[in-house]
Formats: structure tokens, sequence, C-alpha cells
């Protein structure tokens, strides 16, 4: 192809079906575009800001940084325009034809075609550029990337309906100008009072003068129509709720409203101000570790860089918002970043004001803790590991499923648990479990429930490892009732009259030993059990069976557990095992016991087959119906 003609190229196939869903589960907000369009052009100006900071030139001519919007109503067509950083040819193509967030594919697939969830989901995931085809019939993109020759620009157009072109053009100024043609129903966007208006409501804070023509009269200049400074600048009692609502937008790209938010301006020693905020929820790419982190770093004003990872420990990763630092250098690296002292005492100041803000939305706003905690605390548990000096805070924060809670949710705090626990008892004890189903019923709560005692349910992947880093809450150690033996003295409640195990007894224990010596350390009768028939039971110090998951995930090997096996001596099945003089049939039950003593806890076993067979063989005894 001519290297100076247009080139035709496909979307991105996650671009196809994204533009596709946006058309139709947005079209009900579909004056965001508009907010979209200004963000990009906020962005861009920003970047070339920081840019210039090393090469002045780079602003030399196209004046002040700035965004102007223009409506064109014989054309039918509304544009964005900025003095920006631009695109190059290259940049263009890639930019705009495919979308840069990893683990889209997966993202899409969570689509349910129901339109309201959906536009939860595109919210939450950011439809930025694309947007404008909510209301385009088509969208030109004219763009130079600053320093370049007006020679070198690029023009991209397309109807958004699968291909985008691309051709080389002349364009005056550097930056970037998108022209949006509207849809025929989309008029409301040629109206100036309209677009004024919502300029105002969604890009107030936005730190450049976004200006349009002067309306009316035989002024023939442009006027400022936003407020052209940086939110996080103005003192805390002029902001309205809504602006801190639409500035949280802009910088997370997340549509839905956030939780709470924690504004500040620190003075003294070391000047900064920051503003930070508690999402509403998760976003989709949560979990990976690729995924863009960080807060907004600016110095003096001047954006420095989107994912500064430095100002918040790992576990905070959710939290979104702005640095404003006034003693760092402008020419900041992420190597000056990582040893300035100053930037280590701001993260651990910042540390504590997102803490501070999580206690005050506990205390406050019950509700939206909930919020919180369903989508975030899985992340925030993970500073129980990495940050000890504030454990017993984040601790405080936690909240479990218990066997109290009401529903499903995690809502008991170990300040509940304590106060419900009364003087007595000096332990907290948990159970962990793959999944909320299986602890609820895992035998291992018998005695508990028995006596009434509250358990921690807890089925968070990671719970197991974090749990390491959690001894104690308010001098109350923590206590796995899954693992070595339980004193049901120490439990309160009526304690039956235990008698010595006779030699009967101990006979059994043995003789069920012998048959599954490879599988169990210890046979024991079991202090747990009301309700089954057997249980295991590991040693305080083994490696559960969550975290050899964790290991096994990672590639490593871990020791294997050999679990001890409790048998509830007041249990029909013990009973007749007591009894069972055939050999062979005892090995069968023994193993039967094992088996199950392994399915209550909601595991797999190693060889179902061979469970499936020896179940069949004590069926088939009981031998042919009675004749009716
Ligand atoms: P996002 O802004 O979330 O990255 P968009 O789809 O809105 O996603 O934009 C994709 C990319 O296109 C941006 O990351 C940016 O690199 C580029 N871009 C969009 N608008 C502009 C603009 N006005 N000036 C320069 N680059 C832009």
């Amino acid at each position: 192809m001519e290297s100076t003609g247009a080139s035709t190229y496909g979307f991105q196939a996650e671009v196809k079906q994204l533009l596709h869903l946006m058309v139709h589960s947005l079209y009900s907000d579909r004056e965001i575009f508009l907010r979209e369009l200004i963000s990009n052009a906020s962005d861009a100006n920003d970047k070339l800001r920081f840019e210039a900071l090393g090469k002045p030139e780079l602003m030399a001519d196209g004046g002040e940084l700035r965004i102007d919007v223009d409506i064109d109503k014989e054309q039918r067509s509304i544009t964005v325009s900025d003095n920006g950083i631009g695109m190059s040819r290259d940049e263009v193509v890639e930019h705009l034809g495919t979308i840069a967030h990893s683990g889209t594919a997966r993202f899409l697939e969570r689509m349910s075609g129901d339109q309201r969830k959906d536009s939860q989901l595109i919210g939450q995931f950011g439809v930025g550029f694309y947007s404008s085809f909510i209301v385009a019939d088509s969208v030109e993109v004219l763009t130079r990337r600053a320093g370049t020759a007006p020679e070198e620009g690029a023009r991209w157009t397309s109807d958004g309906q699968g291909e985008f072109s691309v051709e080389p053009c002349t364009k005056a100024d550097r930056g970037t100008t998108v022209r949006i043609r509207l849809k025929q129903d989309a008029d409301e966007f040629l109206d100036p009072y309209r677009i004024r208006g919502l300029i105002r409501k969604y890009s107030d804070h936005i730190a450049f003068p976004v200006t349009m023509r002067q309306e009316g009269g035989e002024a023939e200049g442009r006027e400022t129509v936003n407020r052209a400074k940086a939110l996080w600048t103005r003192p805390r009692n002029e902001i309205e709720h809504d602006e801190y609502v639409e500035f949280y937008k802009h910088i997370s790209h997340d549509f839905t409203e956030p939780l709470a938010w924690t504004h500040n301006k620190v003075e003294g020693k070391r000047e900064y101000t920051c503003l930070l905020y508690l999402p509403g929820a998760a976003p989709f790419d949560l979990w990976n570790r690729e995924a863009p982190k960080g807060v907004k770093l600016y110095v003096q004003r001047v954006f420095i860089t989107d994912g500064a990872t430095q100002f918040l420990p790992l576990y905070l990763r959710f939290v979104r918002g702005v640095v404003d630092a006034s003693d760092l250098p402008l020419n900041v690296s992420r190597e000056v970043l990582q040893q300035d002292p100053n930037v280590a005492a701001i993260k651990s100041a910042l540390t504590k004001r997102v803490l501070d803000m999580l206690d005050r939305l506990a205390k406050d706003e019950p509700e939206k803790y909930r919020t919180f905690w369903r989508e975030f605390g899985a992340v925030l548990k993970e500073g129980l590991a990495e940050d000890p000096a504030n454990r017993e805070r984040i601790a405080e924060l936690m909240r479990f499923s218990t066997t109290r809670s009401a529903g499903d949710e995690q809502d008991r705090s170990l300040d509940d648990y304590l106060r419900d626990a009364g003087t007595d008892q000096d332990v907290i004890y948990y159970l962990q479990s793959d999944s909320l189903g299986a602890a609820r019923s895992s035998p291992h709560l018998e005695i508990f429930d028995d006596r009434g005692v509250e358990v921690l349910l807890m089925t968070d992947r990671l719970d197991e490892w974090v749990m390491q880093f959690l001894d104690k809450y308010r001098d109350k150690p923590f206590r796995d009732v899954a693992r070595g033996e339980i004193d049901p003295k120490k439990l309160g409640g009526e304690q039956p009259v235990e008698t010595e195990a006779n030699k009967e007894d101990r006979n059994l224990l043995k003789r069920v030993k012998r048959v599954l010596r490879e599988q169990v350390d210890e046979v024991r009768f079991s202090e747990r059990l009301r309700e089954s028939a057997a249980c295991l039971v590991i040693g305080e110090d083994d490696i559960g069976y969550q975290m050899r998951e964790l290991l096994k995930a990672a590639g490593q090997e871990a020791p294997r557990t050999v679990p001890s096996l409790e048998l509830n001596a007041r249990h029909p099945l013990i009973e007749r095992m007591r009894r069972e003089g055939d050999d062979t049939r005892f090995e069968l039950l023994s193993r039967l016991i094992l088996d199950q003593a392994t399915l209550s806890e909601g595991r797999q076993l190693e060889d179902p087959a061979a469970f499936v067979k020896r179940l069949n063989s004590l069926l088939v005894e009981l031998g042919a119906p009675p004749e009716s």
C-alpha cells in the first residue's frame, strides 16, 4: 500500500464487541461521551506538559494548553480539540483500534445481555474514546504529535461498524481534534446551552480551560466554560459532593460512584495534597497483577505519572486518587520515587488516612462499608502480611461469615465476636474451607454448635496464608478448629460424663489404624463430633489444604500432611464396627469411614471409583427388598 494513501484496518475483535455493547447498553447515559473526550483531551495536555519539562521546545508554538469545544449545526457535528501531546500515525492505529487493557476478552464474556447490568459493567470497564459512537454516525480524528512537522499529521475516520481508515494529513497545530457527526436522534447535542451545562456538570474540575464560542451579541471571541482549576487545590469546604464524584470518574474511568473520599492538604515539613477515593466496585482486573494501580502523581500541579505505586502499599491497591507533592523534583523518576525518604513518609501517612477513612465508613455508614468489604475485603486482608505495623487496625476492619451470620455475607467483626463470646472464652475459633456451604456442614463444628460457641468461617483463597500473620486479636489467640485436639471443658456448657476408653475400644482404634496405616497418623476417639461418625484433623503446624493448593499453583510441592482420624464413639456405625468379626468387612468399613470423613469436609477423594465400589458392595449385601 502507498505510504501516502489511506489504509483501512479492522478493529480488534474486542473493540467490535465493546462498540456493539456500548451503543446498546449506554444509550440512556449517552451524554457521557463528552466527558470521556474532554477527559482524554485533558490527559493529552497533561502528558505534553510533562514531556515539555525536559524538552521545552515541544510547547514553543501552539499557545497555552486548553481544550476547545465547537458545535456546527449545519454539519451536525460537535468537535473537541486539545493542543496536547497528539498522536503519531502508528499511535493512532494502535490506540484507536485496539483496547490496551489485558483481560478484556474475559471481561466481555461476563456480559449478560441484560441492559442494566451490562451498562454497570461497561461503566466499570471505562468506555473512553469509543463512547463517541453512541451518538455518532461517524467520527473523524485529526492529530499531530507535538514536536513533529505539520505534514506529519494523521486523519483517522470510522463509522464504528468494524473498520477504520488512517491517512496522512497536514495539521497546522499540534494536538488532537475529534469531530463527531451526530446521529439523527442526537440533536440535543447541537444546543450550545446543553453542551455548556454538560461541561460544567462533568468537566468543571478539569485543570485546563474548556472553551466555547461566545453566544449572542456581537462578541466573536471564546469564553472559558469550566472553572479550570485543579479540584484538589481548592479548599475542602468549597467543593460540592457532586464535584468530588465527577472528579473521581475522571481520574478512575469508573462510572460507579465512589463510596468515600479523603482530601487533605498537609503543610509543614513535607508539603503535599492528597485526594484519595474508595471505589464502589472492584475493577474487573483487580486480581490481574499487571493491571494499572497506584495514584496520579503531580508535582506542584504538573502531572507526572498515572501509576505511582510508591505512595500506597499493595494491599490498598484499590484506592484511586491524586497526590500532589511540593517537595519532589519535577524530573522525578521511578528510581527517585523508590528511594526518596519523602515518598516513604508520605506513603505511611496516606496508609493511615485510608485506614481512618475505612474506620469512619464502618462506623458511620455500615451499608457502604459492607459494599466495600464485599468488593475489596479479600485484598485488604493481604495487609496482615504486608503491613505488620497496622495489623491490629486491619484486623479490626475485617468482616467474617460465622456460624452466627444471618446470610452468606461476611458481616461479623472480631469485636462483635468477642463481645458475644463473653469473658470466659479465651480463644477465637475459626474454620477454613473451600466454600461456605462446605464450612457450614463441616463435622468440625458439631461440638461448637452444641455448646453455642461461635466459629469464624473462612473461605477466601488466601485465608490460611494471611492467618499465619494474625496470631492474636485484643490478646486472644486464634485457633483453627480442624487442627489438634479440642478440650471440651474450655467450651463451657454441660460436660458429658467421660468414661475411660475400655479395652475393647482401644482394640477398635488399633484395628482401624492397622487398615489405614498409610493414610492416617493417629486414630482416636473424638471430642468434636455429635452427629457425624468421623472426621479428619491435622496437626497445629501442618500445612493446610488451602496452602497446599497455593503452593501447587506456584509450582511448588508441599510436604505431605498426614491427618489423624477421629471417631465418634457414640455413633451406631462405630458401634457396629466394634462388633464386626469379619476382617474383610471391617477393612471395608474402615475405608468407608475415611472416605466419608474426607467428603464431609467438602474435599475430593483421591480415588472416587474405589469409593463407589466399596459402597456398592455393601448395598448389594442389603439383599433384595422384602416382598410386599
Ligand atoms: P483510555 O483513555 O482509557 O486509555 P481511550 O479509548 O479513551 O482509553 O483512549 C485510548 C488511547 O488513545 C489513550 O490511552 C490515548 O493514548 C489515546 N488518545 C485518546 N484521546 C487522545 C487525545 N485527545 N490525545 C492524545 N491521545 C489520545
